[in-house]
């Protein structure tokens, strides 16, 4: 029995239920499969699931969200973290609205020209709505076809030999279903650090279990070591109880997003932060330094606070700032980073009405 006899046979006994995923035998939503991918960039399942009831109630299809609100489609992406890729959601379901009819592009090559959707996406999409026989690469396929032909040579060195073995596999009945079947082995069987071979529905072809390494596999290149990065976030809060935000440029980091005002974060902690504040006042550091760790560098921000008058003002309080009430912030696309300062200057339940 080939391959990709055993893992559909399996797929179609041991399926996960997800969301996203039409049910056997119904039609398959193109948007759908599109947001699921989009948010899944990176993500765990478990994260997901909620943001993805909230788009999906709220912006029930792809002509809703292209109407939608960029602040709002913000806000609900709050968490998710990667915010360009919230914005170029938002802009590609304009793209599919405006141009394609609300119809997404059928095949992968066509949709990976939309903003937001690179190679994996594309094939993704391609395979499950529309079943293309592309292979959709992701770690997990990574993972699974490493062990199933034990390669040794580390990622990202191998992804190029993995592509092919795993385009070599795809079969021209029920792609979508075969990458849907990938990607549920190496989420529930093939894991990262347990591989339950036991009951693999692929143990026998597995030349990884044969030798006895697959937990070993994939072999990766050591990453260089994550820097630190220094900054002072300003907390600053009128005497009717507004804080003062501020939104981030649109290109970079967070891009778009609130932050408190803070300073550059660089690599030397600035000697006299107080300086770059936006306002003159008295200030007060916080006790707690706050830590957040980006896929390039952690982050370490000193947090000082000031209370100032309602009518005040200073240099640094132009165009991009904006007074909210504390209990208003909930409703701000806050990143990850700058909820930890919130939660250090007003407690940790400063976020308990979730969602
Ligand atoms: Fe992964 Fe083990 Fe299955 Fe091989 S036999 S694919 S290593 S779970």
């Amino acid at each position: 029995m080939s391959f990709t006899s055993r893992l559909l046979d399996w797929y179609d006994r041991s399926r996960r239920e997800l969301p996203w995923r039409a049910l056997p035998g119904t039609p398959v939503d193109a948007y759908r499969v599109w947001l699921s991918e989009i948010m899944l960039q990176q993500t765990t399942v478990a994260a997901v699931k909620e943001y993805y009831l909230d788009f999906t109630s709220r912006w029930p299809d792809v002509h809703a969200l292209a109407a939608a609100d960029l602040d709002m489609v913000l806000k609900r992406w709050a968490g998710l973290g990667y915010y360009a890729r919230a914005r170029n959601l938002h802009k590609c379901a304009r793209i599919v609205a405006d141009r394609h009819e609300g119809r997404f592009p059928r095949s992968a090559d066509e949709l990976v020209k939309l903003p937001g959707i690179g190679p994996y996406t594309a094939a993704a999409v391609a395979a499950i709505a529309f079943d293309e026989p592309v292979a959709a690469v992701d770690g997990n396929v990574e993972r699974v076809i490493s062990r199933l032909y034990a390669i040794e040579t580390p990622l990202p060195d191998s992804k190029p030999q993995i592509k092919t073995l795993t385009q070599d596999l795809v079969p021209g009945e029920r792609p979508g279903d075969f990458a849907q079947a990938m990607m549920d082995l190496g989420a529930t069987v093939c894991a990262p650090r347990k591989a339950n071979c036991l009951i693999c529905p692929v143990q026998a072809l597995c030349e990884a279990r044969r030798l006895g390494v697959a937990e070993e596999l994939p072999r990766k290149r050591p990453k260089p070591a994550r820097p630190t990065r220094f900054g002072t976030v300003f907390w600053i809060e009128r005497d009717d109880g507004a804080v003062l935000l501020h939104r981030r440029e649109e290109q970079g980091l967070l891009g778009g997003m609130m932050e408190v005002p803070s300073t550059p974060w660089s690599e030397v902690a600035a000697i006299e932060p107080l300086h770059q504040a936006p306002i003159a006042a008295h200030w007060t550091r916080c006790d707690d330094v706050v830590e957040h760790t980006f896929t390039h560098f952690h982050l370490r921000l000193d947090v000082v606070r000031a209370r100032i008058a309602t009518n005040q003002t200073g240099p640094g309080m132009g165009p991009g700032c904006r007074w909210v009430k504390p209990q208003d912030l909930l409703d701000e696309a806050l990143p990850s980073v700058m909820k930890k300062v919130v939660a250090a200057v007003l407690g940790p339940d400063a976020f308990k009405r979730r969602r």
